[in-house]
């Protein structure tokens, strides 16, 4: 019988997130997932929580096990089974069972690949060190968790100052090391502006963080599978552990000669339906790629607000249904111990490079009413439109209470609305919350100006 098997290639955010969707709709279809770990729909967001103790176990981070997918929702999870090829002339899959080491050809009626991505390692001698991690899955983060707890290290360096990068700089802090990071630009988080950037970086400082910037890794010293210096284009620093926050790309390698077509980065080409180019193969989650609703190109964004949405899309295309995914505009939020750091939509460099005219416009204000006790600063910067003032942007940094804010920007961004709109948007108001114009209105206000 066709369209009866779903095979389903990665076990996390996703990959379960369809599955679950497919046997709501279909309680008798045959459902098989792949997963090359030993870990189902896990938070790899609390990694950096679990690592700071904030999280006691790991096992919190654990939505549902395998167990509760195969016994309460008979979807057949084969974990530690490692996906190595995909052959989508006879509709198989080549799989590796890591226990038995044994490999064996799997049938599907219609498959979903949710592989998700992996963290950028660097080609260096020393990158797989004994003390050197990358952190992208529940695994790494036990392994990182492991190596503080037994080897009690009292230096870290963090290569690259990006949202991980530093949601792991605070979780080391808060464990007591000395942490640095080493960054190729002048300021961190190069999915801010520049100038926003320098508030995050100042930032860090404050909170005794070490920042190297504008230094380029490019060797480790390395004794017995140990690194004990982090060399960089300037100086040579000491350290007992390395973190990799350089980035991710998506994990794709396994279909290159698939004729699944991929696109930014190598990731999987999707239509809104989450179909590939290749009938009954569908991809969902970190290794496809995102159609951006501001700039309209394609993007890759790795998160897991979007993994979520594409597997439930995906699954529900998968049961018949017709549902879309209309694509995003790149919010996203992070903390550093008592800062948060949020964006939405297009940068300046952004706009430069699609030729769009824009103006920008930054404001400080209070996350309360001035008056109010605990009243925490709160900046906003904002992109727009030259000629029609439609909103193309928003960056926010400040303290408790500040990052949330931006999803106001990113209903607005998603509805194309204009500076005049967002003035115009009857937010709320109380002193312990925000003052009278809530400071993303308040830099609307500003903006206008220039339009
Ligand atoms: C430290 C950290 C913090 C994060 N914080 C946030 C946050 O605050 N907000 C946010 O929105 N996002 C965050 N993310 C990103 C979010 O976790 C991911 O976007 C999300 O997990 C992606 O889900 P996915 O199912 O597409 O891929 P993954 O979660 O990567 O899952 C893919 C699964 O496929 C398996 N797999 C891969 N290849 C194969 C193969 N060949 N065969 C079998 N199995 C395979 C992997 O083992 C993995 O379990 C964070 C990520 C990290 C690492």
């Amino acid at each position: 019988m066709t369209n009866n098997i779903l095979v389903i290639i990665g076990g996390d955010a996703a990959g379960m997130s369809a599955a679950s969707k497919v046997r709501r709709e279909q309680p008798n279809r045959k459902i098989i997932v792949f997963e090359k770990s030993n870990y189902t729909s896990y938070s790899a967001c609390g990694i950096p929580y679990f690592i700071s103790e904030k999280v006691k176990s790991a096992d919190e981070l654990i939505v549902r096990d395998p167990e509760t997918f195969r016994n309460k929702y008979n979807i057949d999870v084969k974990t530690m089974h490692l996906v190595k090829e995909v052959d989508t002339v006879s509709k198989r899959i080549k799989v590796l069972n890591k226990e038995k080491k044994e490999e064996f050809w799997q049938e599907y009626d219609q498959l979903l690949i949710a592989t998700g991505g992996k963290a950028y390692c660097p080609d260096i001698e020393g990158h797989d060190a004994d003390n050197a991690f990358g952190v992208t899955t529940l695994k790494s983060g036990i392994n990182i968790e492991r190596f503080i707890e037994e080897k009690k290290p009292k230096n870290a360096v963090i290569i690259g100052g990006g949202y991980i990068g530093l949601e792991m700089a605070e979780a080391l802090l808060i464990r007591g090391l000395n942490v640095s990071i080493v960054n190729r630009s002048e300021q961190v988080m190069n999915t801010l502006d520049p100038d926003m950037g320098a508030i995050v970086s100042d930032a860090i400082c404050n909170l005794g963080v070490k920042l190297y910037a504008e230094e380029e890794l490019k060797a480790f010293k390395v004794t017995d599978k140990i690194i004990t210096e982090v060399i960089t284009s300037k100086q040579s620093i000491k350290t007992d552990m390395v973190i990799f926050g350089m980035g991710s790309a998506p994990n794709t390698e396994f279909i290159k000669n698939s004729g699944i077509e991929l696109g930014v980065k190598n990731a999987i080409k999707v239509n809104a339906q989450m179909q590939t180019n290749i009938k009954d193969v569908w991809a969902a989650g970190d290794c496809t790629e995102t159609l951006h609703l501001t700039s309209h190109k394609h993007v890759y964004i790795a998160l897991g607000t979007l993994a979520n949405k594409t597997g439930l899309v995906a699954g529900s295309n998968i049961a018949g249904n017709k549902a879309i995914f209309p694509g995003a505009v790149g919010t996203a939020v992070c903390k550093l111990c008592s800062y948060e750091v949020a964006r939405t939509g297009l940068l300046e460099k952004d706009l430069k490079s699609l030729g769009i005219e824009f103006v920008t416009a930054t404001i400080k204000s209070k996350t309360r009413a001035h008056y109010y006790p605990d009243s925490k600063d709160i900046t906003v910067k904002l992109l727009a439109e030259k000629n029609s003032g439609r909103l193309l942007g928003g960056q926010i940094i400040g303290e408790e209470g500040a990052a949330k804010r931006i999803d106001v920007l990113a209903t607005a961004l998603t509805h194309n609305l204009t500076l005049q709109n967002i003035i115009d948007l009857d937010l709320s108001y109380a002193p312990p919350f925000s003052p009278v114009w809530d400071p993303v209105q308040t830099a609307a206000r500003k903006l206008i100006n220039y339009i």
